[in-house]
């Protein structure tokens, strides 16, 4: 069983002024310097994220490629952000994994909608095992149904 865990984002003041969305330390590894190979990387999460738009309207969702992490977080395959900007963090470790598309679904559930887990739902619950992976219906459906819940 492997971990999923949600942080609000931590935000930095860049030297410009702007804030950069990191969640450094702890075990979290920084997000990735963008170059070809992060943008490469980033595209397939984008690429989820605009199927999932095919189904629910979503608002735009922040994308970063973070290194692998270390330590007692090298099993963390996603984050969200709760609250604020909506931000997913997906380590590069996680894009080849099969959970790919369920970790992203469940990062947008945290990021957009702000929801915590639910241990009763399977894309909600707070671990994923390989073989416990939902069906792309059942995916855009329990989206759906987390993106109706928040505009009651
Ligand atoms: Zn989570």
């Amino acid at each position: 069983m492997i971990s999923w865990i949600s942080k609000m984002a931590v935000r930095k003041r860049k030297s410009n002024g702007r804030f950069d969305l990191t969640k450094e330390g702890k075990g979290y590894s920084a997000n990735l310097k963008m170059n070809d190979d992060t943008y490469k990387l980033r595209r397939e999460i984008i690429n989820i994220i605009y199927g999932a738009k095919n189904h629910v309207d979503l608002p735009r969702v922040n994308v970063r490629i973070t290194d692998a992490h270390k330590g007692k977080k090298k099993n963390v395959l996603g984050t969200g952000s709760m609250g604020g900007i909506p931000v997913v963090w997906i380590p590069k470790t996680t894009i080849n994994d099969p959970r790919l598309k369920q970790v992203v679904y469940h990062e947008l559930v945290h990021a957009v909608c702000n929801k915590g887990h639910d241990p009763r739902c399977k894309l909600m619950k707070p671990t994923i095992a390989t073989d416990g992976l939902m069906s792309d219906n059942d995916l855009n459906d329990t989206l759906k149904k987390y993106i109706r819940g928040m505009r009651k």
